[in-house]
């Protein structure tokens, strides 16, 4: 296969996000019990989780934007205790600052890197990791997340946006992700190849389907696998 770009997911692809998110719960938490003590008393983070599970069952409408779910919680939260408006930019802040702490896996930064200049490179994201933020803007050429095109992975439609942005047929371009289903039934419904970033070495779920043209334990093989094509 020839490779011309890459689309690359990002939480758990590039960083483990699940200790962004942890850590995002615990400083919203410690800022309302500062600041509004009575909010933090009715929702301590299991119930603030709730009701952020309660807002995303509700609004199926707002599947692709975890940002305005969360907005939606806030306020809700709030009104719950007879506070009418939430101060939601500060909440936002809060949340988001931490959320985009995240921890490069070792093996990304350098990979990053080593793709520069060579295969432009596309984020493709259902979450809202902010690249600025995280400080890793200048190795992509694109981000495309399903906030802004109003469509979530595994929807090959979001696929097909990244490939007309890149001008590419979608089998010149490779997607990499770690979700066996976002990302590899995704990318191989809209007719991309396709690379499972697999760190855990599980075996390929069989009941998804072909199994993905590569499997990798990391972004360091991929990058292997690619310049070994040259
Ligand atoms: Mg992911």
């Amino acid at each position: 296969m020839r490779i011309r770009a890459l689309t690359l997911d990002l939480d758990d692809t590039l960083w483990p996000v699940l200790p962004a998110l942890e850590r995002a719960d615990r400083d919203l938490d410690a800022y309302l019990r500062q600041h509004y003590p009575n909010v933090a008393r009715a929702w301590p983070i299991p119930a603030m989780r709730a009701l952020r599970a309660e807002v995303a069952a509700e609004r199926t409408d707002l599947a692709h934007d975890f940002t305005a779910q969360r907005h939606i919680t806030m306020q809700r939260a709030f009104n719950a205790c007879g506070i009418d408006e939430a101060p939601l930019e500060t909440l936002w802040e809060v949340y988001f600052s931490a959320r985009n702490s995240v921890e490069l896996y070792p093996d990304s930064l350098p990979a990053l890197q080593r793709l520069a200049g060579r295969w432009p490179v596309v984020s493709l994201t259902n979450g809202n990791a902010d690249l600025d933020r995280i400080g890793i803007r200048e190795h992509f050429a694109h981000h495309i997340c399903a906030r802004d095109t109003g469509i979530a992975k595994p929807d090959p439609r979001i696929f097909v946006a990244a490939a007309e942005h890149l001008g590419l047929r979608p089998e010149e371009i490779l997607h990499v992700g770690d979700d066996p289903e976002l990302d590899v039934v995704g990318a191989r419904d809209a007719g991309l190849r396709t690379a499972w970033i697999n760190r855990h070495g599980h075996p390929w779920p069989g009941l998804l389907g072909t199994a993905p043209d590569l499997d990798l334990r990391d972004m360091s093989a991929l990058v292997d696998w690619l310049e070994a094509q040259g």
